[in-house]
């Protein structure tokens, strides 16, 4: 049996990124999905234009939508408008924006397997061997995790706590094209409808893309009521109803401790808990964290080891420090969300700022303390906010 440089086990945006990297430094990778591409993956399909950081190559044929911003409600009332004169990201569908990535990956060179799945992962002998469910087995000098949320590499290889994941609910909605219905060029995100978390509308070419994400033991009752109600009052949603729903969890970033490395493997994306706990964005994490792990892989190859510690410390860098500014915003938003919805009503250059933050221009990190010395240097703006916030609904 040969050995691979390689193993990804997982073909989504951070598999498919690590492979399409290494594959292009010439190394020998194996992909393994257990699905067949184009798949269904529940997902909200909105990359931030900072992906286009990430690739080197042409991703126009699978945007369905530039997005420019976003129309905010509370509870569906009290619109507000913030839009910019440049691109905040995209929308795609994620079966063509998927299989974008992967095929991308295989014309650089990587062998891939679709619809077989990793049951077991082993290291052995200064290799790591992977069993799928038809039986075979595969060999690697060292393995990319990249098997999303609940993954076997997560679990069972690098133990990060399955609990750590927000649950959210989505449904593709049919549109018409032809009835223009002036969705277009922008999100609507909706705070209130859902305690700790926000419900959402990404439009996109022929569907609406409607969900909403939240912490399990915040819902006071069935996640699909929440839905329902966003459908019956929800201005974007008008005449338009949930045929079918898809449950999905988020594995957020949730401890300075998380380990996404051990011995030989390596976990990145939605394996890794590398997701941003505020607006629990993981396409851009996914694919930066498949290029990161490349780099390491290639650069270790070059010099015949196998130590893929620089990883986590360049996971660590740029991330954590990030990943933890983002967890304090959330508490403060998802806390208190009337207060917030009219403190961001009243100062709309709030989210101005925060949309730099999503484009990649501003960190977390600085957006939290200009925001938390600006809410202490002007407490009227603060009490101002608490008054007009008791006019929304409870
Ligand atoms: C409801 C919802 C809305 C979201 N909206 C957005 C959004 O708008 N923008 C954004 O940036 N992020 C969003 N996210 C997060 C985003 O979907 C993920 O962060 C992203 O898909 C992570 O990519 P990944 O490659 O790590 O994992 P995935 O995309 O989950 O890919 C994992 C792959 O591994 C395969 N796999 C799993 N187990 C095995 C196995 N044992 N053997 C072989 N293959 C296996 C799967 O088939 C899959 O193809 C959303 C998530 C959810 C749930």
């Amino acid at each position: 049996m040969g050995v691979y440089d390689a193993i990804v086990v997982g073909m989504g945006p951070g598999g498919a990124m690590a492979a399409y990297r290494l594959a292009s430094e010439g190394l020998s990778i194996l992909g393994i999905d257990k699905e067949r591409f184009p798949r269904y993956k529940s997902c909200g399909g909105c990359i931030s234009s900072k992906v286009l950081r990430v690739i080197d190559f042409d991703i126009e044929d699978v945007i369905e939508d530039e997005v420019y911003g976003a129309t905010f409600t509370y509870k569906s009332n009290r619109t507000v408008d913030i839009l910019c004169d440049k691109p905040v990201g995209f929308n795609v569908m994620r079966d063509k924006f998927d299989k974008l990535l992967l095929d991308k990956a295989r014309a650089a060179g990587a062998e891939v397997i679709e619809g077989e799945r990793v049951k077991e992962v082993m290291e052995e002998g200064g290799a790591v061997s992977v069993l799928t469910d038809s039986g075979k087995r595969f060999m690697a000098r060292c393995l990319v995790g990249a098997d999303g949320a609940g993954g076997i590499v997560g679990r069972e290889i690098l133990k990060l706590n399955p609990k750590e994941c927000a649950v959210s609910i989505t449904a593709e909605v049919p549109i018409r094209r032809d009835s223009e219905n002036g969705l277009d060029g922008r999100l609507y995100i909706d705070f209130g409808s859902v305690p700790y978390g926000y419900s959402w509308v990404f439009p996109k070419k022929d569907f609406l893309s409607v969900g909403l994400a939240t912490e399990a033991k915040r819902l006071k009752k069935g996640i699909k009521e929440y839905l329902a109600d966003l459908f019956n009052t929800h201005e974007a949603l008008r005449g338009f109803y949930a045929e079918e729903t898809t449950g999905w969890t988020i594995p957020i970033y949730y401890s300075e401790a998380q380990k996404v490395v051990k011995g030989r493997c390596l976990a990145v994306g939605d394996a890794g808990h590398l997701v941003d706990p505020f607006l629990g964005e993981g396409i851009y994490f996914a694919m930066k964290t498949g290029e990161m792990a490349a780099e390491v892989i290639a650069s270790q190859a070059a010099k015949g080891h196998v130590d893929l510690t620089p990883y986590q410390e360049m996971v660590e860098r740029e991330f954590f420090s990030e990943f933890e500014a983002a967890s304090k915003l959330s508490k403060l938003v998802y806390s208190h969300p009337r207060m917030w919805y009219a403190t961001m009503e009243g100062s709309p250059h709030i989210m101005e700022r925060y949309l730099m933050v999503i484009r990649g221009e501003e960190t977390y990190t600085t957006f939290y303390r200009w925001l938390v010395s600006k809410l202490k240097s002007r407490p009227w703006k603060l009490a101002q906010g608490w008054f007009k916030s008791r006019l929304l609904p409870a």
